[in-house]
């Protein structure tokens, strides 16, 4: 696993990254939960993990 900012090789146990403090596990924006890269929605409050810099494009 690497640091998505520096790519600098993290162990799994780290949760931030040594060299530039970011959060070596991506966690939910809204919760603060601790969330997989991949889910694209949140499970424990159902926030969008990625969401779109633009919400207009989301329309019915
Ligand atoms: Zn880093
Ligand atoms: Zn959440």
């Amino acid at each position: 696993m690497k640091c998505q900012r520096c790519q600098t090789k993290l162990h799994p146990h780290y949760n931030f990254c040594p060299v530039c403090g970011v959060p070596a596990k991506p966690a939910c924006s809204n919760c603060r939960k601790e969330v997989q890269a991949e889910w694209v929605n949140c499970p424990y409050c159902g926030a969008n993990l990625k969401a779109p810099p633009n919400p207009a494009v989301t329309r019915r």
